[in-house]
């Protein structure tokens, strides 16, 4: 019989299934936001990754030219050992082994560089092994979590819709004054903002506001009183007991 419901059970069983509703809409909303930050992980390893990867690039082609250089300094220099060999003049014959002695001080030069070279970009590429597992590890950690978002999704949709439809039974319990504010309350600051529980026999349960005598009278006679601080609707435990004064 629905107008015999206490309008105080009433609104501790609505009060109750709407502080279901938020703690279910949050995990899905905590589903989300950690798959849409998962995601933009996954972003920032691509973009490290490219980064590394161009500058690798870049130190690799940096030593395989040094290895060109010295390749052509070898070639030069057996050329001139050649031209040397079939030298027609004592000039020309010096001018070859000046030029002879100074490729071969190039060389030892080039040699150098290009080790360095080399050794510069092997030891580089360790980071983009690493920023490749990152990027593999953070891709992992996205698709893990997103099977096992895309698992209980549906459970937890299932489950509001359940919370949600006894809610409403409970909601066309409540006298018209009381549905009036209660509708409106929902309106401005959500379900699980709606209502709240006096405490400790005076106090508002979500702001701590002292409630005044009058108001917990206002409530002893089954009318609806807000908080004046945080204008839930406010009702009393089933153990209360009302102390005038
Ligand atoms: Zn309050």
């Amino acid at each position: 019989m629905e107008n015999s419901s206490d309008v105080r059970d009433v609104l501790e069983r609505i009060h109750e299934l709407q502080l279901q509703l938020v703690e279910l809409n949050g995990r899905l909303r905590r589903g989300a936001l950690l798959l849409k930050s998962q995601a933009a992980a996954i972003q920032k390893n691509e973009t490290a990754l490219q980064t590394v990867t161009s500058e690798y690039q870049k130190l690799h082609a940096y030593a395989k030219q040094k290895e060109l250089e010295v390749a052509q300094n070898d070639l030069n220099l057996a050329k001139r050992k050649e031209q040397l060999r079939e030298a027609k003049t004592n000039k020309e014959y010096q001018a070859l082994q000046l030029q002879i002695s100074a490729d071969e001080a190039a060389r030892g030069v080039l040699d150098d560089e290009a080790l360095e070279a080399i050794e510069k970009a092997e030891k580089f590429h360790a980071n983009v092994e690493s920023a490749n597992q990152e990027l593999n590890k953070s891709r992992e950690l996205y698709e893990n979590t997103k099977s096992r978002y895309a698992e209980s999704k549906p459970k937890i949709e299932s489950d509001i819709a359940a919370v949600n439809e006894l809610l409403t039974k409970e909601e066309v319990k409540l006298p018209r004054e009381f549905k009036e504010i209660y509708d409106r309350l929902v309106r401005s600051m959500g379900g699980g903002e709606s209502l709240a529980v006096v405490e400790n026999q005076r106090y508002c349960g979500a702001c701590n506001h002292q409630i005044p005598i009058n108001s917990l009278a206002i409530i002893m006679q089954k009318k609806p009183i807000t908080c004046s601080s945080c204008a839930r609707l406010l009702y009393i435990p089933k153990d209360f007991v009302f102390e005038k004064g």
